[in-house]
């Protein structure tokens, strides 16, 4: 057995959403507990070199090399492709595990929600088998429970008559289950199943809540004896005084301009994938609403069959946005690339957010107290959004018509927002948030998200 700082190898899907929450999680064990960490990732795209590099020199990282994936058909969806990127690293991971095993005091290997097929290595290795999970305790639940509901539910979820009830949870339409739920005939509905069934191996599941967020989910797990323990040491989001660096697009200074709570901050994620006349209708949305925004319009991006696919704006676009910009005249700001979030949620002129539900955005949102609304778009986005406006009533949700194809009106845009920014319903979230803003930072400073961090760390030492 090497003696040294015990070392924990932690392993994340190559997505911002999910290696930005775990990297944070890498540096606490490392400040806080003084653990060394290999942060581990597959090597698929720039982003994942960019922030890889990002990381702090004291957090060693592993890139593995992207797997063929040349045989899968070409509609496959993002969750197929991602559970067979993960699946396949399995034997470049475990050549990092054995010599990290060999040359470290290695006490764990934390693997992302994708990644449970690296509980072989761990077994073979005689390691503890453990999930990080980014995104709310609501989904962990409804995955534990989804062979229950496999077995139960017959037909598609979204033709269910009632709604679905978990226990432990909101209830839930079918059409606002996380998108591999959306058609069990196709691949990734079977990944789902397989990923989630696996979960229940675990030795314990960190999730990246609180209690003051999600008390009931969170004690439905805890108190089935069928499933792991899980341990709620969120929100962890990331500090934004360290990595936002300096203020390059000028939204920082230009907030800095605007009268406090005044400026709506209008956000879909890493992803962003409006079509362009979602876009055309959201920008008249923002201009008849009067509000003073700031909208990150990162490279337009559409989903067809699932698939993340980038559109290049047209001159037509273009010059529509341009008028747009004219018109608006300072009254809004467009950026067209990555923004610093958290120190935009963190200022004083920032009053709302309108999110696509990314758990990491949404627990940003609440962290920083700034009322919301819920505007989801894929994954696993429509059940956050059901659980931030129905659960913990921090959002308005954006009415969707169906009927048009999922278009979003600008008129029904602009009520939205104006409700928000300066109806009795905003006013009232606003309250709410406040309250948990409050009692989240609570939970963090000592209380119980603390003590469930404090409690696997020491369990990792004593190992
Ligand atoms: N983010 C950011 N600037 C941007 C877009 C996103 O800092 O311009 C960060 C955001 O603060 C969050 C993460 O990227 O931490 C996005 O994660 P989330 O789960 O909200 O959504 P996803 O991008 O995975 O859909």
């Amino acid at each position: 057995m090497v003696v040294g700082a015990p070392h924990v190898a932690i392993l994340a899907i190559p997505y911002m959403g999910h290696m930005i929450p775990l990297s944070e999680f890498a540096k606490l064990l490392q400040v806080r507990y003084g653990f060394d960490v290999t942060f581990i990732t597959v090597d698929n795209s720039f982003d994942v070199l960019s922030f890889t590099a990002s990381l702090p020199g004291t957090i060693a990282s592993v890139l593995l090399p992207q797997p063929s994936l040349h045989d899968l058909p070409p509609q496959s969806k993002i969750d197929t492709i991602i559970s067979h990127t993960m699946a396949r690293s399995v034997p470049s991971l475990r050549e990092v595990i054995v010599n990290l095993k060999a040359t470290t005091n290695l006490v764990a290997l934390v693997v992302d929600l994708y990644g449970v097929d690296a509980f072989d290595i761990s077994e073979e290795l005689g390691l503890k088998k453990y999930l990080i999970f980014p995104s709310a305790a609501t989904s962990l639940c409804f995955a534990l429970h989804l062979a229950e509901l496999d077995r139960t539910i017959e037909g598609e979820y979204q033709d269910h008559p009632e709604p679905i009830h978990v226990p432990g949870c909101v209830p839930f339409h079918g059409r606002d289950l996380m998108d591999p739920a959306q058609d069990r005939k196709d691949d990734s509905y079977s990944h789902l199943l397989y990923h989630s069934a696996r979960y229940k191996e675990a030795h314990g599941i960190i999730v990246n809540s609180s209690i003051a967020l999600e008390p009931r989910p969170i004690k439905e797990i805890n108190s089935n004896t069928k499933f792991p323990n899980v341990y709620p040491i969120g929100p962890l989001i990331k500090n934004g005084n360290d990595v936002e660096g300096e203020d390059v697009t000028g939204c920082l200074k230009w907030l800095g301009k605007q009268p406090p709570n005044s400026v709506l901050y209008v956000s879909f994620g890493s992803g962003g994938n409006l079509s362009p006349e979602q876009l055309s209708e959201l920008a008249g949305g923002l201009e008849m609403s009067g509000k003073r925004f700031i909208w990150v319009i990162r490279s337009p991006v559409i989903t067809k069959d699932g698939v993340l696919m980038e559109v290049k704006t047209g001159k037509e676009e273009e010059e529509h946005l341009k008028e747009f910009m004219e018109r608006i005249n300072g009254v809004g700001m467009v950026v067209r690339s990555w923004v610093p979030q958290i120190s935009i949620l963190k200022h004083e002129a920032t009053g709302g957010f309108l999110t696509h539900c990314g758990w990491n955005s949404s627990i940003e949102g609440m962290v920083h107290g700034v009322p919301m609304i819920a505007w989801p778009q894929y994954a696993e986005q429509k059940m956050n959004s059901v659980v931030l406006s129905e659960e913990i009533k921090v959002a308005i949700r954006m009415k969707v018509d169906d009927e048009n194809g999922g278009l979003v009106k600008r008129q029904e845009i602009s009520k939205v927002i104006k409700s928000l920014m300066e109806g009795e319903e905003g006013k009232k979230i606003e309250e709410r948030i406040k309250s948990i803003q409050q009692e989240v930072t609570r939970q963090l400073d000592g209380g119980s998200s603390n003590l469930a961090l404090d409690f696997i760390a020491k369990k990792w030492i004593a190992n």
